[in-house]
């Protein structure tokens, strides 16, 4: 049974690309030997079945394809390719893949609901045709900062969970407020992306570390770390995934995205 937990930790590789994926993944597996919670290694957002390639050859265990600029039978095709070299690379990898629009920009300051949102009839076909393993369907949230409380499709997000039986993915969810949370992850969402929320946390402390007199980097940086750990922690709480690696462990039930 294919499954995915919330609480498992993603090292999303976009950023680091320019360090080789080589290096990541020797990084990425060290760093993982020493975790006592399931990790995976994943690649965000490629719009590039050569790079997904790639990352498949160094180690990656989940990949998002994201053909959701592209219309919408190219976005199949792309994606039903990504999931055929996924399989024949494991079968304990994972693949995510967008339909609609999810728009906005990481860190920047955006409208919620700028994207195009799903079609549900859509998404059936699509998640049938490609196999994957989780949908990041656009409903309204966007990446980046809220300018205004984003107008989330709360209808749409229903009927794509009484629709489709995968795991959904949340993307642009930093902002977002507990009960929004709670009512999308009883739809069915499994996995929710804050990675806006934990970088402005990061750079606030990162910031008062340094107003405060702090010059060296290094103690700059662990002291941010702290602050950013207790941010992580408190979205586990509202996400309801506190204690579920053991229990992951435990049933060894296959993890991805
Ligand atoms: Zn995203």
């Amino acid at each position: 049974m294919y499954s995915m937990m919330m609480n498992n930790l993603l090292l999303t590789a976009k950023e680091y690309i320019p360090l080789g994926l080589k290096t990541i993944d020797v990084l990425a597996k060290e760093l993982i030997s020493r975790s006592n919670v399931p990790v995976a290694l994943h690649l965000d957002h490629s719009n590039s079945f050569e790079l997904v390639q790639k990352c498949l050859v160094n180690g990656f265990t989940s990949v998002m394809i994201d053909g959701s600029k592209m219309p919408f039978d190219k976005n199949i095709e792309l994606t039903k390719k990504v999931v055929e070299i996924t399989r024949a690379a494991g079968d304990e990898i994972g693949v995510e893949a967008e339909l609609g629009s999810i728009g906005g920009v990481e860190d920047q300051f955006i409208d919620g609901g700028s994207g195009e949102i799903i079609n549900p009839k859509e998404a059936v076909k699509f998640v049938e045709e490609t196999g994957i393993d989780a949908l990041a369907p656009a409903i309204g949230t966007a990446h980046g900062i809220y300018k205004s409380e984003p107008k989330i499709r709360f209808d749409v997000a229903e009927e794509l969970s009484n629709m489709i039986k995968i795991p959904m993915v949340l993307h642009g969810g930093s902002g977002l407020n507990e009960m929004t949370f709670q009512k999308l992850i009883q739809m069915g969402f499994s996995k929710i992306k804050v990675g806006t929320e934990l970088k402005i946390a990061w750079y606030r402390a990162l910031e008062n570390s340094f107003k405060n007199g702090r010059t060296d980097p290094l103690l700059a940086n662990g002291e941010a770390k702290e602050v950013v750990k207790e941010a992580v922690k408190a979205k586990i709480k509202i996400f309801g995934s506190a204690g579920k690696a053991r229990e992951l462990l435990i049933s060894n039930i296959k993890i991805s995205v």
